[in-house]
């Protein structure tokens, strides 16, 4: 069987989704909820949805009643994904959502919560965990191929655009770069070092105060303890171009990714050479993974459950409280 998917939100990310999940064997969008009738128009036409698997913001819990949406794919702004992923759960379907799950670990367990409740899965878009070159690296680390983890390296940032967006309104964004960016150190942190932090230090730095207003981070430096003694060190910023680099450290070798998390080709090598892993577009592989996690119980290198996605809120609040604070703060995750 395929994942009937209906795509909520259809801005830039949702249509890049949609667009790579043509070529996926296992997943098919089959519906829409969006707030704009030309949108929903344009979609119906280029994928052939009909008029009965269209919704809105309002009437998209009428979707319970229909038989051809498996699951919803959540790709509004980030503090949306909260109610919009309960609401979902409750019309009795699988939920997607996008990265960051919400926009703190109180909203990110009601959100588990309500799709235990409701007995659906929830799955974070996690995207690099089912990347080639990522998972090769992963294996090689499990397989003891770089010897005890000692050191993470995640940097990532861009230079954001227009001031007016919603990723600069801390409302929508729940925050600033760390939400939508430094994400992707965090959680690749996780999985390069292969554990969970238990610590947590951060300082932030902001040079430009008028695009940069209180409680949207431009720049984030922090520091991961983890148990086995590794300890990451990474970079969030809004302020700086095409920054996407990891390097992982271990007493017997190393690895790096640069770029680590864009779009792709993702590229690196390791103390034994270059990856030359191939390079697939990264919703499409995506896509058909979670097809089979969801259909066929299949289980991930890497989780991209509920609880993944949990993880990653707990670290953003603590780091967002060590900036704040300047103390280390301890974590249980
Ligand atoms: P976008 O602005 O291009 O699209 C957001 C969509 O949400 C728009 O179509 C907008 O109309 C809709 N929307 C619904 N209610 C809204 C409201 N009240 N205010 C504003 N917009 C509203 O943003 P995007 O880049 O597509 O990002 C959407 C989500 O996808 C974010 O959570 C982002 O973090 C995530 N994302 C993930 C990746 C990835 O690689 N996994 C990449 C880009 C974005």
């Amino acid at each position: 069987p395929v994942l009937r998917v209906a795509i909520m939100g259809l801005g830039s990310y949702g249509n890049r989704v949609a667009e790579a999940m043509q070529s996926c064997k296992r997943a098919k969008v089959t519906g829409v909820i969006s707030g704009t009738p030309s949108k929903i128009k344009d979609w119906q036409s280029k994928y052939g949805i009909p008029a009965k698997n269209c919704y809105n913001y309002e009437n998209f819990d009428r979707i319970k009643d229909n038989p051809d949406v498996d699951a919803v794919y959540v790709i509004t702004p980030n503090s949306l994904h909260h109610n919009h992923v309960i609401r979902a759960a409750r019309a009795g379907k699988h939920v997607i959502c996008e990265k960051p799950m919400a926009v703190n670990a109180k909203e990110g367990q009601e959100m588990v919560d309500a799709c235990n409740k409701a007995n659906v899965k929830l799955l974070v878009g996690y995207r690099m965990h089912f990347e080639p070159k990522t998972l090769e690296v992963i294996r090689m680390r499990q397989a003891g191929e770089l010897g005890k983890i000692m050191f993470f390296q995640g940097l990532s940032g861009f230079r954001i655009g227009d001031p007016t967006q919603w990723r600069l309104n801390k409302q929508l964004a729940g925050g600033g770069s760390l939400m939508d960016i430094g994400i992707y150190s965090i959680n690749g942190a996780r999985y390069m070092v292969g554990e969970d932090p238990v610590w947590v230090t951060a300082v932030e730095t902001k040079t430009d105060e008028v695009k940069f207003k209180e409680g949207v981070d431009e720049t984030i430096q922090f520091q991961l303890g983890f148990p086995g003694g590794a300890v990451a060190s990474c970079l969030s910023t809004y302020n700086m171009g095409n920054l996407d680099r990891f390097f992982l450290n271990g007493q017997d070798g190393f690895a790096e990714l640069q770029p680590a998390t864009g779009y792709g080709p993702i590229k690196g090598r390791t103390h034994k050479g270059e990856l030359t892993q191939p390079h697939y577009t990264h919703q499409t592989i995506q896509m058909d993974e979670m097809a089979g996690i969801i259909l066929d119980g299949k289980k991930p290198v890497v989780p991209v459950d509920g609880e993944e996605g949990l993880k990653d809120l707990k670290i953003i609040d603590a780091i967002y409280l060590a900036a704040k604070t300047g103390k280390k703060v301890d974590l249980k995750l």
